[in-house]
């Protein structure tokens, strides 16, 4: 990084705006990583795009490429005001290359690669360090990867990659090999809590939006979180017909809901339907509830499912998932076979609760 007059901004341990209350911690310890007398040349960040994943990478790569050096101590913020930082800002930083997909494709493919093997090459425009950034490194196809896999080994002085991803099994394990590791921590409940309010959101919904979003902050913020409000409500209405119609209702009525989405969508807003029936069930308030606009129909739910009908509905649940994951299904036959499962379970609780409640009127005769 080349010398220049510290602005008054940059002193040291001030955190990039970008750099959420959670990742604080993370930032530092990068910061220690960096602060050593070699950097990596290869770094792969391990995190999910909801948690703030791509924004943390995002202020890493403003901070590499940040004209002024940063102080001892914690990391600082990159400036936001040199010329460094006024090239990110305006995508036209001429020592930042993005390996993304071309548009139109989902894949990262062989030519784009080799331009960024060709960029590492180069001199650098700025005099300082020269970056690689691959922000879904899970998009690499074979030969993309490959192709990088040499210049990942031994990229040309100065010149760091910095590879983001949430699903580091989708990338060649030669890949993995070669870079440095950095796992983000996942945000805390109330610290993410906190957050979403001070967004403008009031606490109830702050909560339940992030329930339905398993946990991850910036889907919780954004559209994601309507949908998943939206799938848990189809959900209800699904099963409230299934319980009126029995053995007669739709037997793949849960791909029939499912739609053009996969079971990575569709089991955790389950799991969450099932994780509120079983409260209802066991007597809980309607406070705890994920989905607070569904109360009405999943309490008329409740008048059909007693606890322990609830209890096996869930595990037969988790089981038929746990078996179809297993077993390698692809997300459409999985949905089938769940599909079916849970509708083999709702025929025969209510064969037993029709049976029970004829017991219920003899004995009462
Ligand atoms: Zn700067």
């Amino acid at each position: 990084m080349t010398q220049t007059a510290r602005p008054p901004g940059a002193e040291g341990g001030r955190k990039p705006a970008a750099v959420l209350p959670w990742q604080h911690e993370d930032w530092d310890r990068l910061g220690a990583l960096l602060a050593r007398e070699r950097l990596p040349h290869a770094l792969l960040l391990l995190g999910l795009p909801g948690a703030g994943a791509l924004t943390f990478a995002e202020a890493v790569v403003a901070r590499l490429l940040c004209a002024v050096p940063p102080t001892a101590g914690p990391l600082a913020a990159a400036c936001g005001i040199c010329v460094g930082c006024r090239l990110v800002a305006a995508g036209s930083h001429p020592d930042l290359h993005r390996l993304e997909p071309e548009e139109g494709h989902e894949q990262i493919r062989v030519d784009e690669a080799r331009a960024a093997v060709a960029f590492a090459g180069l001199k650098a425009g700025q005099g300082g360090l020269k970056v690689v950034f691959v922000p879904q490194a899970e998009r690499l196809n074979v030969q993309a990867a490959n192709c990088l896999l040499k210049t990942l080994e031994e990229p040309p002085l100065g010149t760091l990659f910095l590879l983001t991803t949430h699903c580091p099994a989708r990338l060649l394990v030669t890949v993995r090999s070669r870079c440095q590791r950095f796992a983000l921590r996942p945000s805390g409940r109330s610290v993410a809590l906190a957050w979403l309010e001070a967004q403008g959101l009031p606490a109830p919904e702050a909560a339940a939006r992030l329930d339905l979003c398993r946990g991850l902050p910036l889907d919780a913020l954004d559209d994601s979180a309507a949908e998943q409000a939206a799938l848990y409500a189809d959900l209800v209405a699904a099963l409230a017909a299934l319980l009126s119609q029995g053995p007669e209702g739709d037997a793949l009525w849960l791909s029939r809901v499912a739609g053009e989405r996969t079971h990575a969508t569709l089991l955790p807003v389950l799991t969450l339907l099932c994780e509120d029936l079983l409260r209802l069930c066991s007597g809980g308030g309607t406070a705890t509830l994920a989905a607070a606009a569904q109360v009405k129909p999943l309490t008329s739910l409740k008048g059909r499912l007693n606890r322990e009908a609830a209890g096996e509905w869930i595990s037969a649940c988790y089981a038929s998932a746990r078996r179809g994951l297993a077993s390698g299904l692809k997300s459409d036959e999985l949905l089938d076979a769940l599909s079916l499962s849970l509708h083999g379970v709702v025929g025969r609780l209510l064969a037993a609760g029709r049976e029970g409640q004829d017991q219920e009127t003899a004995r009462r005769r």
